[in-house]
């Protein structure tokens, strides 16, 4: 993979001309104060070679890609046992949508739509405070990683708090339905902090790296999942990743994948590497605009695809 660094400098040079595309999430007000004029990538191969362009080490609000984490976190504390909670299909909805809930009972249909995603925190929070849930989470990211560096952004936490309605309506809903075992504020509080999780690509990319290669990141040998979840959580991400986007994501990409509003998009190449990018102009659905285009440049460029060659 010698040529992995030009490739990825060679997307670079297509991007830079586009640079600003997309529009910034607004309804975050701390998201709203983000240059879009940024993109970085970072790729960490499961062999540990990391390759970088950009803005590859400028932290940014993480924001949905964090429930890939704490995807992983819940199904390793209940197993199996989550799926009661929380469903497996692609929703075909705006990542905040709140209509599917009455139709379905309280139970939102994947964990990595916004109503998911506030299940799996409720069920991370068994036996809990939420403060520390949310020090379990940033543990296991800094863990995954390998680097203490990571923060969770406050302010973000903060104006998610304060702005934050469509959430406490899914949330009320589904306390409503019994679907959450805690006061809506209290799972609030540790879902929106761990959306404000403050990563680099890079740091990003070495966190999902278990992903790739088949549970355990070969970089720092720790076994994070077994290699079934593993390709599960893969499944997951590459149906029910971008919301509404996922078909297209899986057409133009053909990788698994997680966006955040906050402009970044992980992705898995299985068994041969981790890839994040970031850049924070949005498409219609809520996934950053140059973070996909770039994604398709390389899984072009590279031939990777869980789809064939
Ligand atoms: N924190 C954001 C929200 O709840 C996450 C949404 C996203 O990244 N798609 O609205």
């Amino acid at each position: 993979m010698a040529d992995l660094q030009a490739t990825l400098d060679s997307i670079y040079a297509d991007i830079q001309p586009r640079i600003g595309e997309g529009k910034v999430a607004d309804y975050i007000p701390e998201l709203a104060k983000v240059d879009p004029k940024q993109f970085g990538m970072a790729i960490v191969t499961v062999d540990g070679k990391v390759y970088r362009v950009g803005d590859a080490d400028t932290a940014f609000s993480i924001q949905s890609i964090s429930k890939v984490f704490m995807l992983t976190l819940a199904l390793g504390k209940v197993g199996e046992g989550l799926w009661k909670r929380v469903g497996r299909e692609p929703s075909g909805s705006a990542f905040n949508s709140i209509v599917q809930l009455e139709h379905e009972s309280g139970i939102p249909r994947n964990p990595f739509i916004n109503a998911g995603a506030i299940a799996v925190s409720d069920v991370v929070m068994a036996g809990h405070a939420p403060r520390e849930a949310i020090g379990e989470l940033l543990r296991f990211v800094r863990y995954l990683a390998d680097d203490e560096s990571i923060t969770i952004d406050d302010k973000v936490a903060r104006s998610e708090t304060q702005t934050g309605y469509r959430n406490f309506a899914l949330a009320n809903f589904m306390r409503a339905y019994r679907n959450l075992d805690h006061p809506v504020d209290h799972v609030l509080g540790v879902y929106f902090h761990q959306c404000a999780l403050s990563m680099t690509c890079e740091q990003l990319a070495r966190a999902g790296l278990f992903l790739a290669a088949r549970g355990s990141n070969p970089t720092t040998g720790h076994s994070v999942v077994s290699p079934k979840r593993a390709r599960r959580i893969n499944a997951l991400m590459l149906t029910c990743g971008h919301y509404d986007g996922s078909g297209d994501f899986a057409y133009h990409v053909g990788l698994p994948g997680k966006s955040g509003v906050g402009g970044g998009i992980f992705a898995v190449a299985p068994g041969i590497a981790s890839i994040a990018v970031w850049s924070p102009g949005l498409n219609k659905v809520g996934n950053s605009q140059l973070g996909a285009a770039a994604l398709e440049m390389l899984a072009a460029r590279t031939g990777w695809s869980v789809f064939g060659d």
